[in-house]
């Protein structure tokens, strides 16, 4: 072939080539019974308001990233390049970033953050048809005006220190006046690289969906240091179905939890089945020589990780106190009998699983079922 003919072929292959055709990275996050485990990130900037990419960005990063939804919410109120763009339609990076999934599998939902003093702050609306009504003189229009649409609402950031100096989050009156209106449904316990406990702790009392987001400005890669361990939040949604609507169901439904960090924040009705349907335990008995070491080799079929603390001694045995489930791997836990005659039993061995948090200060607890089998031994020591 003559070299002119291959770089016109080469040419066009490229050109046919969308750029989401690069290697993507799914985390393993199991589904629990009746829903499925959507990876999202609900608050996402763009170079229409602040952020430092084209909106098309967002959606190959999401799709390498292994994502499954993501929301662009560019703020209303500061847009430093709004002379930079001959329109003025706040709709705009939505749709241009709807326009590149078409044929992608990540859902873009249509979003924006009201961009406030506090009280009451920040606050993102979701599941909007037009957020150019949400530009309004005060931030009670704005927030009427996105409920107006059927909006899901949150807050973000709460304890950011450039509005709450102490970092601590305040629940104002302004926020008891929205919530009181049924105008508040989330808030974020967790926002780029913070975690706020009272946040978390808010979101419990007053039954808020907990949400964790990168609020990204810059490029994903260029936010969290892969080479340091840093990691991006996400928040995993528990969907009937992979679809705007049953995610938007799931979130008014507060079937969410956070990950980040390696720490999983969420109601232990969805953490503590993710848990199980992580870990695979063998159903065959574990053999015990008398009162010889034995392990058992538990797998962690998940992306996360999980930190295991043993919470009560199982009488007769002698168990590891601590374990640490690596993602995707085969772990062996140890198990001794402290005595040496011949039996057959399960034993349930009850651990706290330290880096999952269903409220701030209080870890997941999870029972192992370990089928043993014990052989009396002589040579036993
Ligand atoms: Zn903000
Ligand atoms: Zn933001």
């Amino acid at each position: 072939m003559k070299s002119v003919q291959k770089t016109v072929l080469v040419l066009a292959w490229l050109v046919a080539l969308p750029a989401a055709a690069q290697i993507a990275k799914k985390p393993a996050v199991p589904a629990i019974p009746g829903y499925q485990t959507l990876l999202c990130d609900f608050h996402l900037h763009t170079v229409f308001s602040d952020g430092q990419v084209w909106p098309t960005v967002r959606v190959d990063e999401a799709w390498r990233q292994g994502l499954d939804a993501i929301a662009i919410t560019d703020h209303i109120e500061y847009r430093p390049n709004k002379k930079e763009f001959a329109s003025s339609d706040l709709n705009r990076s939505f749709e241009i970033a709807a326009q590149k999934a078409v044929d992608m599998p990540v859902l873009v939902i249509h979003g924006t953050e009201i961009t406030r003093d506090m009280p009451p702050g920040h606050l993102n609306a979701i599941f909007l048809s037009d957020v150019n009504p949400i530009e309004t003189e005060t931030w009670k229009e704005a927030i009427d005006a996105a409920a107006e649409q059927d909006a899901f609402i949150f807050w973000n950031h709460p304890g950011w220190k450039r509005q709450q100096p102490d970092g601590i989050p305040h629940w104002y009156d302004e926020h008891e006046q929205i919530y009181s209106e049924g105008k508040l449904h989330g808030i974020e316990i967790v926002n780029y690289k913070s975690y706020y406990p009272k946040a978390h702790q808010m979101a419990i009392d007053k039954k808020l969906t907990l949400l964790g987001n990168t609020d990204a400005h810059d490029t994903i890669g260029m936010t969290y240091e892969a080479d340091l361990g840093e990691s991006r939040p996400y928040t995993l949604v528990f969907a009937k179905e992979k679809s705007a609507a049953a995610i938007r169901e799931a979130l008014f439904a507060r079937r969410t939890a956070v990950y980040w960090q390696e720490t999983l924040y969420g109601d232990s009705l969805y953490v503590a089945p993710l848990f199980y349907e992580s870990i695979q335990v063998p159903d065959t008995p574990l053999v015990l020589h008398g009162k010889a070491r034995a392990w058992v080799a538990i797998t962690n079929r998940s992306d996360l990780v999980y930190r295991l603390e043993l919470e009560a001694p199982v009488g007769g045995y002698e168990i590891a106190e601590e374990v640490v489930l690596a993602s995707g791997a085969t772990v062996p836990l140890q198990i001794r009998s402290l005595n040496s005659t011949e039996t057959n039993e399960t034993l349930a061995i009850r651990f706290r699983v330290t880096n999952i948090l269903p409220r701030p200060d209080q870890p997941l607890r999870v029972t192992l079922q370990v089928p043993v089998q014990r052989l009396a031994s002589q040579d036993a020591k």
